[in-house]
């Protein structure tokens, strides 16, 4: 199989959709997510139904506990094979060639290639999650985030601002709370999710908007599929 046409980091609400709406239009995508075990798993109940046509529609059912959601979404994603493919990895940095994203460093050692990069990263950029007293790197409960891809991002002179998201006390687990940053608003367009710092980069969800639901997070990763699948088809002019 020929390389991958965009690459996708985060297998939250948002890069998910990404992906599910450009494997399902015949696109080549990797979708690369630290823990293939949380991939579109809320954190809390889902009480905003989702907006027709996505992938969380699909897979929606109400009162569905979060973990039979993620595992509707993760084998709805795992049928678009080979079109699509899941790995699990975490990013550490973005490969820049001549100005130009053309792929990303990851923690396990090699690194992945593609024309498009889009970072969907959530709650994870500097995360600090607290319960009580004690704080450690987390993006949420049970999922560690790891500082080098927000450093790398730092480096490269991209500005960000705070963000909090809180979680309530559920079925036995503690309410937490989780710190963490965002793009800053200057950094990328809303329209069409184009960080400007650099060529071929993109940026969706939670680390742009800095968490609104995941009803929005979805809607956004599935308008930005649509966006890169016009961009795929009609390459001219947008420096591919
Ligand atoms: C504590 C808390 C409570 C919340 N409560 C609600 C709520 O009640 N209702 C609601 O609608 N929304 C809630 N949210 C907001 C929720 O986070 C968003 O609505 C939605 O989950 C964001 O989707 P996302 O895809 O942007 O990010 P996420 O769902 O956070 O997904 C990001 C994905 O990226 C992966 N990732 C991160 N860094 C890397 C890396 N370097 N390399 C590879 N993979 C990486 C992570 O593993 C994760 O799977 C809450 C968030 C938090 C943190």
């Amino acid at each position: 199989m020929e390389g991958f046409e965009v690459l996708v980091v985060g297998a939250g609400f948002a890069g998910s959709e990404v992906a599910y709406r450009l494997a399902r239009s015949g696109r080549r995508v990797l979708l690369l997510t630290q823990s293939l075990d949380s991939l579109f798993l809320p954190v809390t109940p889902v009480t905003d139904p989702p907006a027709e046509g996505t992938l969380f529609a699909e897979v929606y059912e109400e009162g569905l506990p979060p973990f039979l959601l993620h595992a509707r979404a993760k084998w709805r994603l795992e049928a678009e094979r080979p079109r699509l493919h899941l790995l699990q990895a975490t990013a550490t940095a973005l490969w820049v060639e001549d100005g130009r994203v053309v792929g990303v460093r990851t923690w396990e050692g090699p690194s992945y290639r593609a024309p498009r990069v889009v970072l969907a990263v959530g709650t994870f950029l500097g995360a600090r999650l607290s319960v009580g007293q004690i704080e450690e790197p987390a993006g949420r409960l049970g999922e560690a985030a790891y500082d080098d891809l927000f450093e790398d991002l730092k480096q490269r002179g991209f500005a960000f601002v705070p963000a909090e998201q809180r979680a309530a006390p559920y079925k036995g687990a503690p309410g937490y709370r989780v710190r963490f940053y965002r793009f800053a608003d200057g950094e990328w367009d809303p329209e069409s999710f184009r960080l400007f710092r650099l060529e071929g980069l993109y940026a969706v969800g939670a680390c742009t908007l800095g968490g609104r639901s995941y009803r929005e997070e979805s809607l956004a990763g599935a308008r930005l599929g649509e966006l890169l699948l016009g961009e795929l088809e009609h390459p001219s002019g947008e420096g591919a």
